[in-house]
């Protein structure tokens, strides 16, 4: 969680990357989001380029807030935010929610839970949020959230039925836990852990009228983006939220 500026900047906004379909379907179209946090941009681009049947655009907030709006469901199917834009008014966050209720898919990743935090309507848009400072929530006094580095994580599979997470098996990722998260009563959750420095809930699908939306709560740096339970939660996240199957 901590705030760096981002390292490659607009040398990548708008790259075209693509993947080949795993079984010869129209690939799914994915808008990927960045900006507001650091990370090691070659190694997490890499890595979502080369998830099987996913083509991959590129664009930095807030720079792109301004596209995430209705119409934008002709470009893409799906939504994958990896950034942390503390920018947005509650304008622009409806308009990229009412995107997200007309049909677009949205997977929202690690500290994507913290963007917009004073936009209310993004908290419920994700299911969750990464609390910067104590605030009331629903009423009630919630403190700020926590975030720990370098951690063991035991993943627990909550929810072997759906898509995303059917036949796989608990595992343990080194990653960063975050904990004290608020998640709204409407979620689904998939992963938990135990980890006492973490929030149980590790990952949750909901729905937005016609939008599905997932978050997945790892996800802070290399050891992540290269452990193979990562990339499949990830992979299998944006197919389903694109309405395709997600499990092979
Ligand atoms: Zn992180």
């Amino acid at each position: 969680m901590k705030r760096r500026g981002v390292g490659v900047g607009s040398v990548v906004a708008g790259m075209l990357l693509a993947a080949l379909p795993a079984d010869g379907a129209e690939p799914v179209r994915a808008l990927l989001l960045y900006g507001g946090h650091g990370f090691r941009t070659n190694a997490f681009f890499e890595t979502m380029r080369t998830l099987p049947g996913i083509q991959l655009e590129i664009a930095r907030l807030p720079e792109a807030l301004e596209r995430l709006k209705p119409g934008l469901h002709r470009e893409f199917d799906v939504i994958v935010r990896y950034d942390m834009a503390r920018a947005g008014t509650a304008e622009q966050v409806r308009a990229f929610r009412d995107l997200i209720a007309g049909g677009v898919g949205l997977v929202a990743l690690h500290h994507s839970i913290a963007a917009h935090p004073d936009v209310p309507d993004y908290a419920r848009l994700i299911g969750g949020k990464y609390l910067l400072k104590a605030e009331a929530i629903d009423g009630r006094d919630v403190p700020r959230s926590t975030f720990s580095h370098g951690e063991q994580v035991p993943v627990h599979i909550a929810d072997r039925e759906h898509p995303i997470t059917r036949g796989l098996e608990d595992f343990v990722i080194h990653d960063e836990t975050y904990g004290g998260l608020w998640v709204a009563p409407d979620v689904r959750v998939l992963l938990t852990t135990t980890h006492p420095n973490a929030s149980p809930q590790i990952a949750w699908v909901r729905e937005e009228d016609r939008g599905r939306v997932v978050y997945i709560q790892l996800g802070h740096g290399e050891t992540a983006y290269s452990h193979p339970a990562f990339r499949a939660l990830v992979g299998r996240a944006i197919l389903w939220a694109a309405r395709r199957d997600a499990a092979p």
